[in-house]
């Protein structure tokens, strides 16, 4: 029969004082003196620090522990004892070590560049920063499932290879599609709407393509979105939903994985104490209040990062932006007395700025087809579009939230990449 093998986190508890057990995983620390070594072991669930007596094991054995390198993978099994100055409350008195490989001398160290470690992304997401980052994504996405699954959202699928854009030529990503173009999507929200018809509230979680090309520390040129759409619900039901939602996410996160946190700098009951409903004031507000913090902005203009910052660097809970002007958004938002759009941008407190693009979305033709053409773009690729403008048009609304961007802001992380494990940026696709 084989072994029981242990997990880290289960063998943390009281109950295991004094018990023996086995571990498998891989050599995250490792020092040792003439009589006693120290091996700290990493498995998926936690780290254990381990202390091997010289006097516990033959003297082949004991240089075998002492010569294991970083990363390598062993079992190691002995006694659990709870111990105040380990780590975590409890270490390990082994009796047993087992090399399953021996690692080359790992190549990353401490003070290496950003650009060795982004080569070396492959050994590098083995870190605690990345670890902890992808695990606080996971809660996060977690959260939102099950808020959506109660708020009665069905989940959908949309395609990912679509033949017209939804945000604009400028970013899109051409392929070949049998000979013929085609694009990556930047966004699933047309066909979202058109699902509404069958589902009423509908939601997806797809990754979106965009060709950024300016450097910032808060885009990817692949990221993960999550959209929703929903019939009968006007821009203030859904700033209502935004704001559960993003409650859900974060307090979902706060409570399944606050080590993580932590360890990323991020108090979790800091994010327990941030509650709905979120502030609102209107796009005109917005521009004061920008201009009065010395930052020169004009009425009419969009936001960029600095405008953003300056707006949001002093708050500790999101604020949504309404009503831009129309001229600056996109076709499918409703106009609101010709001269607004009824949209809302949710911005991150701490100045990590916009995570939801938000809106109404039109539902009279004319003022579609009047935008599609201020925009330049072919009627005649949208009429699949308009076509839920003739069948059963309803009032409805729907936004984006980019998962990497809410937790960049969660995280406290200085730049995005740190928040996938393959960032995808202009100048880099590897590994
Ligand atoms: P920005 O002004 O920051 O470029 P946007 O107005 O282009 O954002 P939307 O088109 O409204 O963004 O997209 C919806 C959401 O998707 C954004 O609120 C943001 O959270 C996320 N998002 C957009 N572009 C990117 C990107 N390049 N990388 C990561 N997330 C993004
Ligand atoms: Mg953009």
């Amino acid at each position: 029969m084989e072994p029981k093998y242990y997990r880290i986190e289960e063998i943390l508890s009281p109950k295991f004082d004094g018990k023996q057990v086995k571990i498998r995983g891989w050599v995250y620390r490792q020092r040792n003196s003439k009589k006693i070594a120290f091996i700290v072991i990493r498995d998926g669930t936690g780290i254990l620090q381990c202390t091997a007596k010289s006097s516990n094991f033959d003297e082949k054995k004991f240089e075998e522990i002492c010569g294991i390198r970083y990363e390598s993978s062993i079992i190691v099994g002995g006694i659990i004892k709870s111990d105040d100055r380990a780590p975590n409350g409890y270490e390990m008195q082994m009796n047993e070590f087992i090399i399953i490989h021996q690692a080359e001398p790992f190549p990353i160290s401490k003070d290496q560049s950003e650009a060795f470690l982004l080569d070396h992304r492959h050994l590098w997401i083995r870190s605690q920063k990345l670890t902890s980052s992808f695990r606080v994504k996971a809660a996060l996405i977690e959260g939102a499932r099950a808020y959506f699954k109660e708020q009665g959202y069905w989940e959908m699928f949309p395609p990912i290879i679509t033949g017209s854009s939804c945000e604009g030529g400028s970013t899109l990503f051409e392929i070949k599609y049998f000979g013929k173009p085609a694009y990556l999507s930047q966004s699933a929200q047309l066909y979202l709407e058109t699902l509404i018809f069958a589902h009423k509230r509908v939601y997806s979680l797809t990754p979106s393509f965009r060709a950024e090309k300016s450097r910032t520390t808060r885009h990817l040129a692949e990221y993960w979105h999550l959209e929703a759409e929903a019939a009968f619900v006007d821009l203030d039901g859904i700033i209502k939903f935004e704001d559960g939602l993003v409650t859900a996410m974060i307090h979902h996160a706060a409570k399944e994985v606050p080590y993580d946190l932590q360890q990323l700098g991020r108090d979790p009951k800091e994010l327990l104490e941030i509650k709905a409903p979120f502030e609102r004031i209107r796009y005109d507000e917005a521009v004061e209040r920008i201009q009065k913090k010395g930052v020169e902005i004009e009425w009419g203009e969009d936001f960029g990062t600095h405008h953003e910052r300056a707006l949001t660097e002093d708050l500790s809970s999101p604020i949504h932006v309404t009503h831009f002007p129309r001229d600056i958004k996109a076709f499918y938002m409703k106009t609101l007395d010709g001269k607004y759009a009824e949209c809302n941008d949710l911005l991150a407190p701490e100045g990590y700025g916009e995570i939801i693009g938000s809106s109404q979305r039109e539902d009279d033709i004319d003022n579609i087809i009047f935008n599609l053409k201020r925009d330049g773009s072919k009627i005649e690729d949208y009429e699949w579009y308009l076509d839920l403008r003739r069948f059963g048009s309803v009032p409805h609304s729907g936004f984006g939230l980019g998962i990497e961007r809410l937790l960049r802001w969660i995280g406290k992380l200085d730049h995005i990449r740190d928040t996938i494990a393959y960032p995808r940026v202009m100048n880099r696709n590897t590994p």
